[in-house]
């Protein structure tokens, strides 16, 4: 049973000399009067998160990885066996398992069955996923959207930002993108229907860039990166505008946390700023599939992932997300049936 484990605790940017692929030893049966379910493991998701479970202070309630186990994660598997009622050998399911080729885990964590098979399995690590389901709750339940407003979106072209993007277009949003390379800011405004899009590297003035997308300022900020970025969003944000609150990739490696220093503006303009987990929001799961699968099957969202094939291509896929390796969403390919 291959395995990829974390050797120690990291501090700073991850590499990929912080994890090991090993051999480890699993039996391939679920042991009497357990409900554990055994999983093949298929596809992979490459999630930023985890670099905070690497760390030995972790933060409240999201707990560590230990060093000499396995990582876990998200990602797609076929039942093998099941000591649970709801699951059965050849059902295909996506949640929380471990970086292995086999994992036996307890179904009580994140196990959604797969019903849907006529879409790519590995989308179930994206789309139609955890990163799916953030780009839908954080843009209408947390943004609270409205038809013609203005939207501005980091990390735009990634797991997430890709759709909150294509779900605002379809909302009858105006919407911006920044992202790290010529290609993505290309594939913003060429594959996925962004009306606009720069590189947040090439800008020297980010205030003035996000003038010049929005002379009249922005209503929803969908937060991925913080730093930097949110501090020159904050000087153009417009009354009302609501900042749902994802992620802030540019802050997790750093030991020192960037300050921010344009906070006063939520006051000034009424702005909204709302931190939000997807774990919140999983009861929406099957309205999310209703509203989603048919724009896909009509073409009408699209989907761009970056597959890695093999395990021991994980720990390099992993680290690539806190550089912009990855064009689209990270996929590790362990076996594909
Ligand atoms: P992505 O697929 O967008 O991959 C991460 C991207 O972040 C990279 O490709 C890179 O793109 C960008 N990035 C990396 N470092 C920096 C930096 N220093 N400054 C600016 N951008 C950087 O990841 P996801 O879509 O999966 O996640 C996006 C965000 O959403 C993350 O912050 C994540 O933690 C958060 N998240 C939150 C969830 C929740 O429940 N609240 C659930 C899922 C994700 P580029 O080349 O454009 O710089």
């Amino acid at each position: 049973n291959k395995q990829v484990v974390l050797r120690d605790y990291v501090v700073g940017f991850p590499k990929e000399s912080d994890m090991n692929t090993v051999e480890g030893r699993i039996s391939l049966k679920v042991p009497e009067d357990s409900n554990d379910v055994l999983l093949k493991n298929l596809y992979l998701s490459c999630d930023p998160y985890m670099r905070v479970l690497m760390s030995k202070i972790s933060h409240e309630g999201i707990g560590s990885y230990t060093p000499g186990s396995p990582l876990t994660g998200l990602g797609v598997s076929k039942v093998l066996e099941s000591g649970h009622p709801d699951y059965k050998k050849g059902d295909l399911v996506w949640g929380m398992t471990k970086w292995e080729e086999f994992s036996l885990v307890p179904p009580a964590q994140i196990l959604f069955k797969i019903e849907h098979t006529d879409v790519p399995l590995s989308y179930y690590t994206g789309i139609l996923g955890m990163p799916g389901m953030t780009a839908y709750a954080g843009f209408f339940e947390v943004g609270s959207p409205k038809k013609g407003e203005n939207v501005f979106i980091s990390a735009a072209s990634g797991a997430v930002g890709q759709l909150v993007g294509q779900f605002a277009k379809l909302t009858g949003c105006y919407v911006v993108g920044s992202a790290g390379s010529k290609e993505k800011v290309d594939l913003l405004k060429n594959k996925l229907g962004f009306d606009g899009a720069f590189n947040y590297k090439k800008e020297s003035d980010l205030d003035a860039t996000l003038k010049r997308y929005f002379p009249e300022g922005i209503d929803i900020y969908f937060e991925n990166v913080g730093g930097k970025t949110l501090d020159a969003v904050l000087l153009n944000m417009r009354f009302h505008g609501r900042i749902p609150v994802c992620g802030m990739i540019s802050q997790y490696n750093l030991t020192q946390p960037e300050g921010v220093t344009n906070l006063a503006n939520l006051i000034f303009k009424q702005i909204r700023m709302e931190g939000f987990t997807v774990v919140k929001f999983y009861h929406l799961y099957s309205k999310f599939l209703e509203f989603v699968l048919p724009h896909i099957r009509e073409g009408k969202v699209v989907y761009v992932e970056d597959i890695a094939e093999g395990l021991e291509n994980g720990p390099a896929a992993l680290v690539g997300l806190y550089t912009g390796r990855n064009v689209g969403k990270q996929v590790v390919v362990v076996a594909r049936d």
